[in-house]
C-alpha cells in the first residue's frame, strides 16, 4: 500500500469539499473493493475520504411507491430489511446473495454501483427496476448511470447518496454465481414495472450490465418462462474468461431468465 492521507467526513458537503481539495482523492465506503486494490498497489490516491461517519447516508426509507436506500447501507441491511422484503422481495434476495457474510456486512450499495464491476449484482437491480441514482449534485436514471466496465456517469467529485427503487408489479433475480467469490457469472433481473417489462443482465456483457429487448417484448405479450425459453443473446459481445466462455454465458442468460420469470410468475 502506498502512503495516503486519511480523512473522516462528517457530512456529504464535508466529503465533497475534502474530495475537491485533494490532489487525487478517493472515497471509501465499505472498502471491500478499494482496500484490496490499495493493498495490491493498483491505485495510489493522495487522500482517502471515509464516508463511514455520515449517519444520514445509511438507512432505508419506504413509502407506497417503493424504497430509497442510502448509499452507505450494507448489503446485509438490505437483505434483512422488512421494508425491502415487503416492497421488493427480489431486491432483498439479490442483496442476500452478494459475496459472503463478511462482504455483506461491510459492502455498501453506493460503493457497489459507483464501482460498476461487470459481475456485480446491484447494477442488474437498478436497471431491472428502473431505479434512480441520487447524488450530491443531481438525480440520474439508472439507464444513464452505468456507462461501461467500471465506468459510470459520476463526475470525479460526485458522491452517490441514495438509490430510489420503484415498487414493481412483480420481479425476480436469478444468478449463476462464481462458486469462489459469488460474483455473477450471469445474473438476470426480470421485472414487470409501471413502465413495462425490464430484463437486465449482469456478469456477461463486455460493457457491463445490459437489457435484453427481445425478452422484454416477449414478456410484454406473455409473462411466462416459455416466452423467453427460445430467445438467446448473441455471444459476440459477451465476456469470455477463465471462469466461463462467451457461449456458456449466452446459454446461462436464457436459463437464468427462464428461472427468474418462473420465480416472478
Ligand atoms: C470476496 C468478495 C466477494 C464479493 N462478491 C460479490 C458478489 O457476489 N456480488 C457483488 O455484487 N459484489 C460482490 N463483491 C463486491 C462487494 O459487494 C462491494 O459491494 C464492493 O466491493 C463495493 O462496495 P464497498 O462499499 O466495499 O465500496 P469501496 O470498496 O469502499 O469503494 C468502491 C469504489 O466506489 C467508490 N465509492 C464508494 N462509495 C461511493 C459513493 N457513495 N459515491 C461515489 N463513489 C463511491 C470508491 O471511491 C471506490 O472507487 C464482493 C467483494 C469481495 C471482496
Amino acid at each position: 500500500m502506498y502512503d495516503f492521507s486519511y480523512h473522516r467526513a462528517g457530512s456529504v458537503a464535508d466529503a465533497s469539499s475534502k474530495l475537491k481539495a485533494a490532489e487525487d482523492g478517493k472515497l471509501v465506503a465499505g472498502g471491500m473493493t478499494l482496500i484490496p486494490t490499495l493493498k495490491q498497489r493498483l491505485a495510489q490516491p493522495s487522500d482517502l475520504i471515509d464516508l463511514g461517519g455520515i449517519n444520514d447516508l445509511a438507512g432505508i426509507k419506504a413509502d407506497g411507491s417503493g424504497v430509497t436506500i442510502g448509499a452507505m447501507t450494507t448489503h446485509g441491511a438490505v437483505a434483512t430489511s422488512k421494508d425491502v422484503k415487503s416492497a421488493i422481495p427480489a431486491l432483498a434476495h439479490l442483496a442476500g446473495e452478494i459475496g459472503d457474510p463478511q462482504v455483506r456486512h461491510r459492502g455498501t450499495i453506493g460503493g457497489s454501483i459507483a464501482n460498476n464491476d461487470p459481475a456485480a449484482d446491484y447494477p442488474a437491480a437498478c436497471i431491472g427496476l428502473g431505479a434512480t441514482i441520487v447524488t450530491s449534485k443531481r438525480e440520474i436514471a439508472a439507464d444513464e448511470f452505468f456507462k461501461g466496465l467500471f465506468e459510470t456517469a459520476l463526475a470525479d467529485d460526485e458522491i452517490v447518496t441514495a438509490v430510489r427503487f420503484p415498487k414493481p408489479k412483480r420481479a425476480a433475480y436469478m444468478k449463476f454465481p462464481n462458486p469462489a467469490s459469488r460474483y455473477a457469472l450471469v445474473g438476470v433481473f426480470v421485472a414487470e414495472t409501471g413502465n413495462g417489462m425490464r430484463v437486465a443482465v449482469t456478469g456477461a456483457g463486455q460493457n457491463g450490465v445490459f437489457r435484453v429487448k427481445a425478452m422484454e417484448d416477449a414478456l410484454g405479450k406473455s409473462f411466462a418462462a416459455d416466452a423467453v425459453a427460445n430467445i438467446s443473446v448473441p455471444d459476440g459481445d459477451l465476456n469470455s474468461d477463465i471462469h466461463a466462455s462467451a457461449e456458456y454465458r449466452a446459454h446461462l442468460i436464457t436459463v437464468m431468465a427462464k428461472r427468474a420469470v418462473a420465480a416472478a410468475e
